[in-house]
Order: structure tokens, then sequence, then C-alpha cells
């Protein structure tokens, strides 16, 4: 994600608070008993040299990390924000005493890829689908000889961002990147437009474990400003069929093949309620109205209450939007282009 609002009217820290006991409930229920519940900023090894890490998203954004030992070298999964990478690659070297060779954004935005250069100093190369790389010429317009861009705004709230420079992918796949030593076996894909149109998960079909950046996330977290939502739905579908048994999000705790599928069928709800709507013929007024109830409806499924948060009116109008209507939002998106690369909101 890329939730560049940290103002008190949107306290990231509060949601997670509020839906990490419920959460907390449902992963008892659901994850095998072999799969511990991950901590905020604890290692938790998924199998025998495989690892998750959820980022500290409440207090500085970071999203989560992955990484893989293969035999001559590690593969990190997500560039993280620069203090994100600096607070993981100790915590690797902990893990193993192979050389951090690859680090692969699953995603062009800041909390996934602003830490590339961290990565590059530690030794390592950072990969991703050739999107990724096509994003940040569109949004980086200041690294690229243009206007300053996300970047520059993100370096006004962020010691750590303005501290270090952008430095994108120079290792780039079209439809999948394939690592295997004969024991690890790690497939990078690119499955469709999801949370961004270069969205790439991390896939292991030996231990069916899938890396999913934010295309999945286990919580409140679905920032959909650079993403199509209806794409989304399918990109998720072809995730699905890969029959993963555990699933390591972009943001929130990992789990089992139910977070997949909730964050699945959240989406299609919440565009199933919108559609609604417009097949009702309702203006941008009346949609705007309904997003209470809309919002109400959705909280009453257990399987996808966690996802309701404060994103929530820009995911119904995103959807609105993409089938056909006007933009509702008083003052717009609530993430723009100005703000949305930005750790923390400029925005009362
Ligand atoms: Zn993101």
């Amino acid at each position: 994600m890329n939730y560049s609002s940290r103002s008190p009217a949107f306290s990231v820290s509060a949601q997670i608070d509020a839906f990490r006991r419920p959460v907390g409930l449902m992963l008892a229920a659901f994850v095998s008993a072999a799969l511990a519940v991950a901590e905020v900023g604890k290692v938790e090894q998924v199998q025998p040299g495989i690892y998750f890490h959820e980022g500290d998203l409440g207090r500085f954004g970071h999203c989560n990390n992955g990484w893989i030992v293969f035999d001559d070298y590690v593969l990190v999964v997500d560039g993280n924000f620069p203090s994100g990478a600096k607070a993981v690659i100790p915590k690797i070297k902990e893990t193993s005493d192979k050389p951090i060779r690859f680090a692969f954004d699953t995603h062009h935005h800041g909390d996934h890829a602003y830490g590339n250069q961290v990565w590059v100093e530690a030794g390592a190369i950072p990969v991703a689908h050739e999107g990724v790389v096509e994003e940040m010429k569109k949004y980086e317009t200041g690294y690229y000889g243009g206007a300053p861009g996300r970047w520059e705004e993100a370096a006004k709230g962020r010691a750590d961002v303005a501290a270090s420079k952008l430095k994108p992918p120079t290792l780039l796949f079209r439809k999948e990147m394939i690592f295997d030593d004969g024991k690890k076996r790690v497939e990078l894909l690119h499955l469709g437009m999801a949370h961004t149109r270069g969205d790439g998960f991390a896939w292991l079909p030996k231990e069916k474990i899938l890396f999913t950046g934010d295309a999945c996330v286990n919580g409140p977290y679905n920032f959909t400003g650079d993403g199509d939502i209806g794409q989304w739905i399918q990109t998720l579908e072809a995730a699905m069929k890969l029959g993963a048994k555990t699933i390591c999000p972009g943001h929130g705790p990992v789990g089992g093949p139910e977070v997949l599928e909730d964050q699945h069928r959240y989406f299609v709800q919440l565009r199933a309620e919108v559609k609604q709507l417009v097949d009702a013929g309702k203006s941008a007024d009346e949609v705007k109205s309904s997003v209470d109830a809309i919002k109400a409806r959705l909280k009453s499924n257990p399987r996808i209450e966690r996802y309701v948060g404060s994103f929530f009116s820009a995911q119904v109008e995103k959807v609105y939007v993409e089938l056909g209507g006007k933009p509702f939002q008083a003052r717009g998106p609530l993430f723009d282009s100005r703000t949305v690369a930005s750790g923390r909101s400029r925005r009362p």
C-alpha cells in the first residue's frame, strides 16, 4: 500500500489496534498450528530457509518483508522504505551468512521500493516486473528529469527518503523470473494489474507459499488509487489458482489461503454493492450518501470485516469511477499523485 496519511483523523495505528484483536481470533481459527501468528518486527521462519517479517506500519510506514535463503545467496521480497530496509538487513544476517544478492520490489510504491538504494549498497540487485519501472516513469518524474515527483514529495516528510536516492529496479521480467538452485525454487510472477500495473508475486511452488506484495493485504490497507479493482479481482483469481497454503501479504500478518480469499471476497462484494447503485441509475451524490450503508453491510461479513477502514470512501469512489461514474469526494480522491508517495499526509 502507499498510505500517506498519518493525520490524527486517519490514524493507521489506531486502525491496526482495532483490527488486530479480531484478526488474532480469526488466525487462531484458520491458520494451521505449524504457523505462529506473526508479530510486528519479529522474524518468523515460515519454513526452513524461508522467512517473513511484518514491518512496523503504524510507526514507520514499513511494509512486510520476506526472504529465501538459497545455496549461494539470499533473495529478499520487497525493498521497503530506506529505514525499513536498514531495520531488516541485520535480521536477515542473523538467519544466514549468505550474501543478499536480489531484492524483489513487488510494486513501485515508496514503502516497497524506496529502499532499493540501501539494498544496492548491501550488494543486492533490485528486481521487478517491468511495469514497476513504467509506473516509476509516470510518477517519479523528478528522477527522469522532469518536475519533482513522488520521491521528492515523500522526502519532505521522511528523513530516510531525504537521505537516500531513488534507485529503480535494474533486473526486469515480463511474465516471470525463476530462481532455482535445485533445493529452493522461487517464481516471480506477473499475473495482471491489481494494486498497480506492475504487481509481482513471489511463488514458492514446493512449499506452496505466496508472497503477494499489496495485491493482497491482511487488514484495512487496500490503497486503490493506482490500481483497478475490476482487474484486481481477476488477478486475485489467477493467484488463487496457484493453490497457496501460506499467504505472506504486503501488510498485516501472515495467514493461510483464507487471506487471499477474503481479500478477493472484499473487492467482489464492494464492487457488487456499487454496481447495484450504478445499475439503478443512482447519481454520484446518491452513491456518496450510500457509503455508510455499504460499509455497514461489508462490516457485517466476518470474513471481510477487517478490510473495512479509512480508505473506504475512496474505494467506493474508485469502483464507481471504474463503472463510468464521476468522482464524488469533495477534495478529489483521498490520495492523489501529490500525496500518495509520502510517508505522511500534508493534509489535516
Ligand atoms: Zn502499495
